[in-house]
């Protein structure tokens, strides 16, 4: 059994031997796919169908994001995208949220772990922001010793050093259990 990629139009079975299933229609001869994808013959009950290739998920506005911190700007910063609505993702998409009127704080240090909310997509870039309670930075450490941080609120204080400085934190900073961190 071949499982050759399937073109739109290409004939995968004749109707004698097969019905149709997912992504396949039958021309009254043969079945053919609508797709491209793999086709799959379920013996047993004698339908093919066709696995479609997935395509990149994509961010869409109300979408809510979580990545880490990749790039840091004058008055914007960029994620590296992980996870969209919970779902892992390997696209190696960007986000870029505006840290508009927020010159002298910092909301973000690269290396963070952040979640974002997608507001929109212009010119092939995605626009998200980080300023509603649940979103901001779920995960970091000390920028001096790379230390353990706690929440105070608008900063973060080391437990090690002491130190203390400002992050934009998600009310579900400390909470990480939802999402597995890879270290590769
Ligand atoms: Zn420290």
């Amino acid at each position: 059994m071949s499982s050759k990629q399937a073109l739109p139009g290409d004939k995968i079975a004749i109707i004698e031997e097969f019905e149709t299933g997912q992504n396949t229609f039958d021309d009254g001869h043969s079945i053919r796919s609508l797709v491209v994808g793999t086709p799959e013959f379920d013996k047993t009950n004698r339908v093919a169908k066709i696995n479609g290739i997935k395509k990149p998920a994509v961010p869409k506005p109300g979408n809510v994001i979580v990545g880490n911190v990749s790039a840091l700007m004058n008055n914007m910063f960029a994620i590296n995208v992980m996870y969209i609505d919970g779902r892992p993702t390997h696209a190696g998409l960007e986000v870029i949220c505006q840290a508009r009127g927020a010159k002298k704080r910092i909301l973000v240090r690269v290396g963070d772990i952040a979640t974002a909310k997608v507001i929109s997509l212009l010119n092939g870039v995605i626009h998200a922001i980080i300023s509603e309670p649940e979103l901001g930075v779920l995960f970091s450490t000390c920028n001096k010793c790379a230390g353990s941080i706690v929440s105070m609120g608008s900063s973060v204080k080391c437990v090690d050093c002491g130190y203390i400085e400002e992050r934009k934190l998600s009310t579900k900073f400390g909470n990480s259990d939802f999402i597995k961190f890879d270290s590769n």
